[in-house]
């Protein structure tokens, strides 16, 4: 095994050496965004300085610049997640972003009057909201695969829930509230025996293990830009060809047809289909270098380092008088949540902000699954391949502080 240097790692990150509340900051808050890379910054800067046009459209120079730096990012997009090729990348804002895109066209198209939906417990509030208004428009019913006590995903119950009736199984494949992994190959295994169509949210997993959607199965896979160590505003849907060929466009507009009349339109194929007007072309070029600077590093490597620090994260909280770790699948990544007896979440949240380390404290919007566990918020750090075991040392001894007061 290569030692994994962190540090050198860190130097990557300009944010990491700034300091907070008089300390060195330790972001512990990579589940809500992370930092960017050096690399990162450089790309969004290179292309305002060299590249910015807008694409397709103009036959010039920076024209042709643009449009191969968003392409190549397209591109560098499908190898990151094994999609079998770049026609099945779609760009949008985000991961909330493109689960609407799959409900708006997809949903449309094949969700009708006493059909199902079925989702998980754990699903963030982007992978519920979206099937709920849909549902409501067409008299459709969302179902909800129970979890165990460890917030693991039930695969027997998920089995009984996937029906006749069903028509979408939509699944994270990482908690965001809890860290749970789920077994999202198995999932969309069962929903593919029963002819059912598959999404699964990615914006929790693509940072922490490495994805590959032709062993997953699916048919969407949606992830977002920030999570990866990318800019905000840019992510994907990720859509199998065959599937996206076969549905209708979202929005309208430029950039996505072939020829207009007043009297009807003729769209491009997919992708180019599902991205009306000027897309996030910077953005997307950011994203590029950002799943570069990963595979870089390798996601193989960077799942065993944070596994070592998940597992020293949790020996050392578990003890603390007063925590109660909530989520404890035996398979996790990068999340753990807890609160402290006697201690509001939030005062929890502020006293480790004062001590310059940033955690979220709240619903994490995953309302449903911390209510399966009788909570309405946890405090919730959440760790990257940047982070370090000295970083925790620090925050167990702010969260023992507390727990003796
Ligand atoms: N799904 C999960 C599991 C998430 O954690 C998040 C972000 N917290 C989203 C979806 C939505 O991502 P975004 O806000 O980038 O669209």
């Amino acid at each position: 095994r290569q030692p994994f240097d962190v540090n050198a790692i860190r130097r990557d990150f300009p944010i990491l050496s700034e300091r907070v509340n008089g300390k060195p900051l330790v972001w512990f808050d990579n589940a809500a965004t992370t930092q960017k890379p050096r690399a990162v910054i450089d790309r969004l800067g290179h292309f305002y300085e060299h590249e910015n046009s807008n694409i397709h459209r103009a036959a010039h120079t920076l024209a042709a610049r643009a449009t191969d730096a968003y392409e190549a990012a397209r591109k560098t997009v499908a190898r990151f997640v094994n999609a079998r090729s770049a026609d099945e990348v779609v760009f949008v804002r985000g991961a909330t972003e493109g689960i609407n895109l799959v409900a708006s066209t997809w949903g449309e198209q094949h969700v009708g009057a006493g059909d199902e939906i079925v989702v998980s417990h754990l699903e963030h509030h982007a992978n519920i909201v979206p099937w709920q208004q849909l549902a409501a428009r067409k008299g459709a019913q969302l179902r909800v695969i129970p979890v165990d006590d460890t917030g693991q995903v039930i695969l027997s119950e998920a089995k009984k829930l996937i029906g006749p009736k069903t028509k979408l199984l939509a699944v994270t494949q990482v908690s965001n509230a809890l860290g749970t992994v789920v077994p999202v190959q198995e999932l969309v295994a069962i929903a593919q025996r029963q002819g059912v169509a598959t999404l699964v949210d990615g914006a929790q997993s693509v940072s922490h293990l490495a994805v590959d959607v032709q062993a997953i199965g699916c048919d969407f896979f949606v992830f977002s830009g920030h999570k990866i160590f990318g800019p905000t505003g840019i992510g994907a849907v990720v859509g199998r060809k065959e599937v996206l060929d076969a549905i209708p466009p979202w929005q309208g507009g430029g950039n996505m047809i072939a020829d207009v009349t007043f009297e009807r339109t003729v769209f491009q194929p997919a992708p180019a289909k599902f991205e009306a007007g000027t897309g996030n072309i910077a953005d997307a070029a950011g994203l590029g270098a950002a799943l570069d600077y990963v595979s870089r590093i390798g996601l193989h490597a960077i799942a065993r380092y944070e596994h070592d620090l998940l597992a020293y994260a949790t020996e050392a909280l578990r003890p603390v008088p007063g925590v109660r770790l909530v989520g404890t699948a035996a398979d996790k990544a990068s999340v753990l949540s807890f609160v402290l007896a006697g201690h509001e979440t939030a005062a929890v949240g502020r006293a480790l902000a004062e001590e310059g380390i940033a955690v979220r404290s709240g619903h994490h919007c995953a309302q449903p699954i911390l209510r399966r566990f009788g909570l309405e918020a946890t405090v919730r750090p959440s760790f990257a391949f940047y982070n370090s075991c000295d970083e925790i040392d620090h925050f167990i001894a702010v969260v023992r502080r507390l727990a003796r007061a």
